[in-house]
């Protein structure tokens, strides 16, 4: 069957056929379909369906042998971050975290955002990440937000920008008002629909106490903002609703040991939670938390979270949260003697598909733009991503499996973001992954000081060395 938009009052722009493909839509009425074509104009997608007429013009993208599906979205990454690749490697515990990383967030000036932020979002388009929620917990100065905005205009990024309200820590009271001010000018400025767009980051309750959380969420209420938090203490869900603050617009991060009262409260409000599966397991977190989640009907996202330890790649994150999900379903059968394992009703319950639900559908509608992206439907923003098989072609069975388990970010031959283009053949059209190396360097150098950035470079040359 062929589903189409009605395009009247939409504009048409320009039109682009994606012909040949298989489509993995996550699109309930469209489905998959082992061979289809996606009619996409200006903006958005106006038509799925097999063997689509083009309008006379339309630019053509064969896609034989390629799989599309929705641009994959992240639900919780500090961008900021992507210059201290490397420096997170091997952390052990958030001892370590708090001493070698987070505190350097102190000497990035505005610039450095400006660049971090940029060098980051080149490095997830080109990975086929097309929507970002920036928890964005370096706001040190108005001019740092400002700069991570202008970046995020020149990248061209689907963003929901969550302003952070945990500056210094001795200082977030001092410093409440300016950041509250700041967010309502920002929100005044923002056009609506457009690939920008702003949430708050909020101060976590543990530092910054429910008082000022409390004036945190009722900004964002009045303004219509979302809202994410990092949920790391224990009954933090549980105060927040004492306090007759949880409702659907807020997105905790983590929660990992969220209780089952807990995500029951969360399925009631309609909220999901974004993990960050390899910060996370690799930290000893208890991770039942994603099928608990998942059962009681809270739905997960994933984020890569920390890029100085996690790769800027969702694929990644999606092989490991599998696996993460089956080891926690075997281990509750070996407790309870049912080994060597066996299938029996409800178990197992993680798919592969459900990973890329976890990327496409439900980070949408974590970052509040359900109806807008994460599904490759008529009327949808036209955000999409095709994904090469070959040389040595598709896996047998559900393509959204081979998309899970067999795909990798090399593998990204176009992207397209709110209609455009923005990279083909396996190459960025519009934006050069050297301009966003050179800015990681400058960001180094500021921020370690030229003798880190040298012996980066070194470090460098050495594996290249030692890989000739
Ligand atoms: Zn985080």
């Amino acid at each position: 069957m062929t589903a189409s938009f009605d395009y009247t009052g939409h504009g048409t722009g320009t039109s682009l056929l994606i012909e040949g493909a298989t489509i993995v839509s996550m699109d309930p009425q469209v489905g998959d379909l082992a061979r289809g074509d996606v009619l996409v104009q200006g903006a958005r997608i106006a038509a799925v369906g097999p063997a689509l007429e083009a309008p006379a013009g339309a630019e053509r993208i064969d896609a034989e042998g390629m799989i599309l599906i929705p641009g994959l979205i992240d639900s919780h990454t500090h961008m900021w971050q992507a210059p201290l690749k490397g420096l997170g490697a091997g952390l052990w515990g958030a001892a370590d975290y708090s001493r070698h990383v987070f505190p350097l967030r102190e000497k990035f000036s505005a610039l450095d955002m400006h660049e971090a932020t940029f060098a980051c979002g080149v490095e997830m388009l080109d990975n086929g990440i097309t929507t970002v929620l920036d928890f964005c917990h370096n706001v040190m100065t108005p001019a740092h937000a400002e700069q991570s905005i202008a970046a995020h205009r020149r990248t061209g990024q689907r963003i929901l920008f969550d302003y952070g309200m945990l500056g210094a820590f001795d200082t977030l009271a001092a410093e409440h008002g300016w950041r509250l001010a700041q967010i309502r000018d920002l929100a005044g400025g923002m056009e609506p629909g457009g690939l920008l767009r702003l949430g708050i980051a909020l101060g976590s309750l543990e530092y910054a106490g429910l008082d000022l959380v409390r004036t945190e969420i009722e900004l964002g209420r009045e303004l219509g903002l979302p809202m994410s938090f990092h949920q790391n203490p224990p009954g933090q869900i549980f105060a927040l609703h004492e306090a007759g603050l949880l409702r659907g617009d807020l997105l905790p991060v983590h929660a990992n040991v969220a209780t089952d009262h807990e995500l029951s409260l969360l399925a009631a409000h309609g909220c999901g939670i974004s993990f960050t599966v390899e910060g996370e397991f690799g930290g000893g977190r208890p991770m039942s938390i994603i099928s608990r989640a998942h059962r009681a009907g809270v739905t997960p996202s994933l984020g890569v979270d920390i890029p100085s330890r996690v790769a800027l790649d969702l694929f990644a994150q999606m092989r490991l949260t599998f696996q993460v999900l089956r080891n926690e379903e075997a281990t509750v059968e070996r407790i309870a003697g049912r080994w060597p394992l066996a299938r029996r009703p409800g178990t197992p319950h993680a798919q592969p598909r459900h990973m890329l639900q976890y990327t496409t559908v439900n980070a949408a509608r974590a970052l509040g733009l359900g109806d807008e992206i994460g599904r490759i439907a008529p009327g949808l923003r036209a955000d999409l991503v095709l994904l090469r098989t070959g040389p040595y072609g598709m896996s047998l069975g559900d393509p959204a499996a081979h998309v899970a388990l067999q795909s990798c970010a090399a593998d990204v031959d176009t992207v397209l973001v709110d209609g455009r283009v923005r990279k083909r053949h396996g190459r960025l059209l519009d934006l050069d992954p050297a301009e966003a190396a050179a800015a990681t360097r400058r960001v180094r150098e500021r921020v370690l000081g030229p003798a880190h950035a040298a012996q980066a470079d070194q470090a460098g040359q050495a594996d290249r060395a030692v890989s000739a």
